[in-house]
């Protein structure tokens, strides 16, 4: 394919705006996937893994397209994680991209994702292409949220392209206008090789399996490829595109797409963000901006039963083969035996690892609270960084403590807006910008501490607004702040698996609270329980569970979760969870007490 003749794009989407919806009709639009193919595709994909043995992953796919004007183009489809805590494999994915459609819910307007993707897509030097979707719905008002998107974004929408990716309206014309704007690709097929890695995955057949753009020059099947942030060398053994079944070819030269396979063991050999280069001619310039990808919220998973910590370990090995993001290092904890410290990206990473171990691994699992990373400073002058609140100096050895910020854009009606003010303020936010998008839709931009969005902010932000708001935010720097841990302390032991670490002007509420909490779920038993929390020697909380009398066993279990949060309503049947603390019999909810408000 000559590169006046490729189109590569993204599409970039609020979520369930319909990104997913708009990728398979197109592909069904083109041909590529038949509605046969379409309706048994999951069952198709394993087939084809078994007879090729290859992962088919995602929607990055090419494209081919007979346009109106009689020509025939290659569109590569590049799809893009759908979280914000993937956010640097989005904007590696857009770097591979030429254009973008921007796909707004036209029943819904633009929020905060879309323009988190917007920004992304801009700096990437895309053309953006503006879509309507959903205007089959009777509530669709495509008027009203094309002017939103060209006040608040800045895109021309004259002639912006409604489609219904449900039904195919539109579709087509939508190809076109894509061939049309997005430009095709620029980049010299001679010079040396320079190949931007913007996927890969682990493939129990081939190894790690590379998706990749050429940027410049061309990758041939056989050659030496090299690594550039690793500098490690492979050998190419299989490339080829996806179409959307794998597809052998000889070579890919500048402003193509494909995958490659070259018996690479390890993910961290091949990560999003590097450039493969030719060892015997290298590019003297790599893709900037290469980030090894940093988990930023851990928490302790441990084992409910001391005998299948070899499961939960070599179920960790294997999600991590597929997961570049996911750490995780073994730990002792005198509260809760032998288990793992967890690093995540985020917290609907941690979720979604933390569902996947108990689902497809049938681990079951005691988690700790999750914890953000600190940088502590010593008074002897060493900084260090801790994932453990139980692992902070005593009080008296720490000159300093700095927590993570993040920057964060909350969309919303203007009805809410005194609310979201509210919490953020509580939340020691620091306000920033605040501007009316349209009418009624306001943009509030806070700088936040991560921990106090680790802790509950998502919940109580949704509560504050009936659901109505979207958000997005990054990490920018650490700030130094009155940080203490808060230690548990049952029967004067301390429990080093509920320690945390909260703001010291926070420490007496959330102490109390966690006090009264731990009260409610641990079950009266034979002996008095006093439950203690406490700042250094300093007592802040004080709760007791009176011991059981005869006959009352039926109603001593006082367990009122009313957490709205998914992770801790997967813990009401987790009931069964214990801990064994000294004589005292500890359930799986009280050591995720420490995340709740109420
Ligand atoms: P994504 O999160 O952006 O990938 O969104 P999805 O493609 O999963 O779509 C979210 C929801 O919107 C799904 O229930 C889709 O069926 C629905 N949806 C997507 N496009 C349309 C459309 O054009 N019309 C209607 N009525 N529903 C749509
Ligand atoms: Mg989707």
């Amino acid at each position: 394919a000559t590169q006046e003749n490729i189109r590569n794009f993204s599409i970039i989407a609020h979520i369930d705006h319909g990104k997913s919806t708009l990728a398979d009709r197109i592909m069904e639009k083109t041909g590529l996937i038949s509605d046969r193919q379409k309706k048994d595709q999951y069952l198709d994909r394993m087939e084809l893994e078994q007879e090729r043995g290859i992962t088919i992953k995602a929607q990055s796919v090419r494209i081919p397209y007979k346009a109106k004007d009689g020509r025939d183009y290659i569109l590569n489809l590049i799809d893009t994680p759908g979280h914000v805590d993937f956010s640097y494999e989005v904007s590696r994915s857009l770097a591979a991209c030429d254009g973008a459609l921007l796909v707004v819910d036209a029943t819904q307007g633009v929020e905060a994702q879309t323009l988190a993707n917007v920004y992304m897509a801009l700096d990437n030097d895309l053309e953006v292409l503006p879509v309507l979707n959903k205007i089959d719905l009777p509530s669709a008002e495509p008027e009203r949220v094309a002017e939103e998107i060209e006040e608040v974004i800045g895109i021309d929408c004259t002639d912006i392209v409604k489609v219904s990716a449900k039904s195919g309206l539109g579709v087509e014309e939508l190809l076109e206008r894509l061939v049309e704007r997005v430009p095709p690709p620029k980049g010299d097929t001679e010079g040396p090789l320079k190949a931007l890695i913007f996927d890969s995955w682990y493939d129990s057949y081939q190894g790690v399996v590379v998706l990749f753009r050429v940027l410049e020059g061309r990758v041939k099947n056989g050659q030496r490829v090299q690594m550039c942030a690793t500098g490690k060398k492979f050998e190419v053994t299989k490339l080829g595109v996806f179409s959307p079944e794998p597809t052998d070819i000889k070579q890919l030269a500048a402003g193509e797409v494909g995958f490659l396979c070259a018996a690479i063991k390890e993910l961290k050999d091949a990560q999003v963000g590097d450039t493969i280069t030719d060892p015997d001619n290298p590019t003297n310039s790599p893709f900037p901006g290469f980030k090894t990808i940093k988990p930023m919220v851990f928490c302790g998973l441990y084992p409910v039963e001391p005998g299948e910590y070899d499961t939960l370990k070599s179920a960790l090995e294997k999600l991590q083969l597929n997961d570049a993001a996911l750490y995780y290092e073994p730990e002792t904890s005198q509260a809760l035996g032998f288990g793992f410290r967890c690093g995540f990206l985020g917290l609907l990473h941690m979720e979604v690892i933390q569902e996947r171990l108990e689902r497809e691994f049938q681990a079951k699992l005691i988690a700790t609270a999750p914890s953000v990373i600190y940088r502590v400073t010593r008074i002897d002058g060493v900084t260090f960084d801790i994932d453990n609140p139980s692992n902070l100096p005593p009080q008296e050895k720490i000159q300093s403590i700095a927590e993570p910020f993040v920057r964060m854009e909350i969309h919303v009606p203007n009805d809410y807006v005194g609310n979201v003010l509210g919490l953020c303020e509580e939340k020691r936010g620091i306000q920033k910008d605040m501007r009316y998008m349209t009418s009624t839709r306001v943009v509030i931009s806070y700088e936040l501490p991560f921990s106090e969005i680790v802790y509950d902010f998502f919940d109580r932000l949704k509560s504050v607004t009936k659901g109505f708001a979207s958000l997005d935010y990054e990490v920018i720097d650490y700030r130094v702040a009155d940080l203490v841990k808060l230690d548990v302390l049952i029967n004067s032991e301390p429990v080093d698996a509920m320690a945390v670490i909260v703001h010291r002007s926070n420490a007496a509420y959330r102490g109390r609270a966690l006090a009264l909490k731990l009260k409610r779920v641990i079950h009266r038993q034979l002996f008095e329980i006093i439950i203690q929390a406490a700042v250094g020697s300093k007592i802040i909380a004080r709760e007791r569970v009176s011991p059981m009398r005869k006959n009352v066993t039926a109603k001593c279990y006082g367990g009122d979760i009313t957490r709205k949060r998914k992770l801790l309503e997967k813990q009401k049947e987790g009931k069964k969870r214990m801990k064994r603390m000294g004589s005292v019999e500890i359930p799986q909810e009280a050591f995720l007490a420490a995340l709740q408000s109420d």
